[in-house]
């Protein structure tokens, strides 16, 4: 390679582009496009990419290339495309597509060291720059005459290898751990607690306002730029604490999974899984929509198709929500396709991500299974992409590039001429719209493979409870229910439905709750100002001291703590035995699993958690579910609420009766006549669809139009307000009539890192130029990004409105 073009790690509105550098002679015969090497780039030198090779520059001065971070290349031509279309898709940077296609270890520049793998002869050179030791470090080799073609070969012929040591692994086995000790709203009350002069303070808290993960201390520290002493006093003030786990670097035992083999299809399987292997067999694409409700055989199916995939050579790759990364899951894969199946999500370090993704990079596996981003894995053959539970939020990243893994999978699905399955017992809305037009094909199963019927569901006006006297926050239907159940030795699943901010406004006595009079959207409670605020135009009003519906003085916001339920629980059931399953008490690393264990060895009768307890879990000794709280998520400042309530009372409905002994629901609402509610405990998927498609179409929502989220933010209120007027300016000259611009609006948090935070939102059916107007908008405004610390963040895909 004579002149590489190089795409550099300098994030900026001006630098989407190429720049051509010089080969020097000795990287001549082993640079490749997909490395990444290091370039000047100013006074500076840079890391980069190399996207494209030339024969000769137009360019009069160009710099040399400095050096050359990789052997073999990183990024295969197909994932480059991928970037470009990613970064255009997603506007972002093209460096920043690229970089979220790799693992953090190849991000950063780590320490490289060369590894003999064989006992044959080397090279001459490469055997004395040996020496007689079986690693050296990769230093040695620059300052050698060994060539880097020799290096190269020396790889491919498998007689050598290049390993990056990652820090943690390098200095100690442990590393140090940072999580919050408080549920998201305390962080955010404690957030604007904190006086204006603890800045860094309120940064950390941020963090874990928007992230509640654990996250290794020193990564944490460098993304907030700040020291040891400042999270020190978030620790005093028990809002934050830390832990040192073990940096192991070998996460799952393939000899610890039993083999099991393809079980004999159902008719209803056969069906579904024929026309997948056909499109496999005939190598083209396709996307199927698989709706079956929940154990109704649709991971068998993944399984046999995939296998259908290896027979003729081919890669898989799967993706599940984070959260159902649960060990069964990996279970179902490692004991169907042992050692072949590489596994990534984010509990790994960063050594073991880079491990399983080196596993893929070395073709040692054809199957990957994993979290979002697993759907960059570097195959070259890929024969099925299979989304499982494709209605999960967890799908779409929320930092630049903000892409939705479903989107990157058909567009993969494309280039590889494989068909791409998305699977879900609650498909979301724009997925079954495609498939009731035809644009994904629609695959059914409606029963269950034991032929079990789902559970009942038991709807209970909470209103009703309060007007009887039974101000607890049992009904007397399940409280009989629960005693019932435990008298027989059967376990009790308990859900708090609690998500984020419970921050809506409802009255007790007939449940009403306000909602926005243009967005139909509930209005969010700010303590502040003590007023109620639309989120998604500006309206807002005064909190009423008496509901408007009923004139009752018992109207408030919302949302009771698992401890407190737990309290309850105690006074109601005494002999009962409890386990409390929420952030606090998973904290401890491998608390999740003990304390499921436990349940599973029937060590207690009830299991009370939030959310984190609705899905995939397994126990075939618990036949009642109660959910205390069906409400609490329908009244989000989110248009897809009713959607996610459905999906979720749908999903825990299903961890009843799994097994032998059928199971029983109990759901207990102060809005019992809501189609979400109403639907949900009928299993009623059809009749959903059809209510909410209306909704949608009324207020001009999602999959009726798309939307598109810019939010401006600055330190002075007043800029950050006109830079939006601006923009909002900007877009109603450029777009169609039929579309609507809404906006300036304060964003549901207003305030973040003292910087004030304001949205624009499209809603739009045929803009095809909208990405060119966006990227117009960020360049006119680049100064003041450059000059005047102003940010403009652009979501194509919003899924949290904030
Ligand atoms: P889903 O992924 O739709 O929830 P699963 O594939 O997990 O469903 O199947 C539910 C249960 O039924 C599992 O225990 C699975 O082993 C079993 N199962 C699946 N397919 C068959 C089949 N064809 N014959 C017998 N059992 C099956
Ligand atoms: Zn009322
Ligand atoms: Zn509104």
């Amino acid at each position: 390679m004579k002149i590489a073009k190089v795409i550099v790690d300098v994030p900026a509105s001006t630098i989407n582009q190429t720049f051509d550098y010089r080969v020097p002679e000795k990287f001549k015969d082993m640079l490749r496009v997909g490395m990444r090497v290091v370039v000047p780039f100013g006074p500076r030198k840079v890391m980069g990419f190399v996207v494209g090779e030339a024969e000769e520059t137009e360019f009069d001065r160009v710099k040399d290339v400095h050096d050359v971070l990789d052997l073999t290349p990183v990024l295969t031509e197909e994932l480059l495309d991928l970037g470009k279309w990613l970064a255009k898709n997603t506007i972002s940077f093209y460096i920043t597509a690229l970089q979220a296609m790799l693992p953090q270890v190849l991000r950063a520049q780590y320490k490289k060291e060369l590894i003999r793998l064989s006992d044959g002869e080397l090279d001459e050179k490469l055997e004395s720059l040996f020496a007689g030791r079986d690693v050296i470090p990769y230093e040695e080799m620059d300052g050698s005459s060994v060539t880097y073609r020799t290096v190269q070969q020396a790889i491919q012929d498998g007689d050598i290898a290049v390993e990056y040591l990652v820090k943690s692994k390098e200095t100690k086995k442990y590393v140090t751990m940072i999580r919050p000790r408080r549920d998201s709203y305390l962080l955010e009350e404690a957030y604007h607690d904190l006086s204006g002069n603890a800045r860094k303070q309120r940064k950390l808290l941020q963090h874990f306002i928007e992230a509640p993960e654990p996250v290794e201390k020193q990564f944490l520290l460098k993304k907030v730029q700040t020291m040891g002493s400042t999270l020190k006093a978030l620790e005093d003030k028990g809002l934050l604490e830390s832990y040192r786990v073990e940096a192991y670097r070998n996460p799952y035992n393939d000899d610890a999974f039993a083999q099991t083999r393809p079980l004999e299809l159902t008719v209803e399987q056969k069906a579904a899984i024929q026309p997948i292997n056909q499109k496999i067999a005939d190598t083209e694409h396709e996307v199927f929509l698989l709706h079956g409700v929940t154990g109704s055989g649709k991971t068998e199916i993944y399984l046999q198709a995939i296998q259908n995939v290896l027979d003729k050579g081919e890669e898989a790759i799967v993706l599940v929500p984070e959260i159902s990364l649960t060990p069964q899951m990996v279970k179902r894969f490692k004991g169907r396709f042992g050692s072949n199946v590489a596994v990534m999500h984010s509990a790994l370090s960063a050594g073991e991500k880079y491990d399983e993704w080196r596993r893929i990079h070395r073709n040692e596996v054809q199957v990957v299974v994993g979290a979002r981003s697993a759907i960059f894995a570097p195959f070259e053959n890929l024969g099925i992409i299979i989304i499982d539970e494709e209605h999960e939020t967890t799908y779409k990243q929320e930092d630049q590039p903000r892409y939705h893994a479903r989107d990157v999978a058909i567009q993969r699905g494309k280039t590889h001429h494989c068909p791409v399955v998305l699977g879900s017992a609650t498909p979301t809305l724009e997925s079954y719209a495609r498939g009731k037009k035809g644009v994904y094909q629609m695959l059914t199963l409606k029963k269950r493979t034991n032929e079990q019927a789902m559970p009942e569901v038991k709807i209970v006006d909470m209103r009703d409870e309060l007007h009887a006297g039974n101000r607890t926050m049992f009904s007397r239907t399940l409280k009989e229910k629960m005693e019932e159940c435990i008298r027989k030795g059967e376990q009790v699943v308990l859900m708090l439905n609690r998500r984020g901010y419970s921050t809506f406004v409802m009255c007790r006595d007939c449940g009403h709750v306000k909602e926005c009079p243009h967005c139909d959207i509930a209005l969010t409670f700010h303590k502040n100002s003590s007023r109620l605020k639309c989120h998604y135009c500006s309206y807002e009003e005064p909190m009423p001291v008496n509901c408007p519906e009923c004139e009752s003085d018992l109207i408030r916001y919302f949302g009771t703590g698992t401890q407190k339920v737990e309290e309850a629980l105690t006074q109601l059931l005494p002999e009962a035995s409890i386990i409390r399953m929420d952030v606090d008490t998973t904290r401890r690393k491998g608390s999740h699993e003990k304390l499921l264990t436990k349940f599973a060895n029937k060590e207690a009768d009830i299991l009370l958690g939030t959310q984190m307890i609705a899905k995939g879990l397994d126990f075939e000794n618990v036949t009642l579910v109660g959910v205390l709280t069906a409400d609490s998520m329908l009244h989000l400042p989110d248009f897809r609420s009713a959607e996610k309530t459905f999906q979720l009372l749908t999903q825990v409905s299903g961890r009843a009766g799994r097994h032998e002994l059928s199971g029983e629901v109990v759901v207990q609402t102060y809005t019992p006549d809501h189609y979400s509610i109403e639907l949900a405990s009928t299993y009623n998927y059809q009749d959903f669809f059809m209510q909410e498609m209306n909704v949608r179409k009324t207020f001009q929502y999602p999959p009726y139009v798309f939307l598109a989220l810019l939010t401006v933010s600055h330190t002075n209120q007043v800029k950050a307000v006109q830079a939006t007027q601006k923009i909002v300016q900007l877009l109603m000259k450029a777009v169609n009539p039929g579309t609507t611009v809404l906006g300036p609006t304060p964003s549901a948090i207003p305030r973040i890192k003292d910087r004030y935070r304001y949205q624009c939102m499209v809603k739009y059916k045929n803009e095809p130029q909208i990405r060119e107007y966006m990227e117009k908008i960020l360049d006119s405004f680049s100064d003041n990004i450059k000059k005047d610390d102003l940010q403009i963040t652009i979501d194509m895909q919003p899924y949290h409105l904030m």
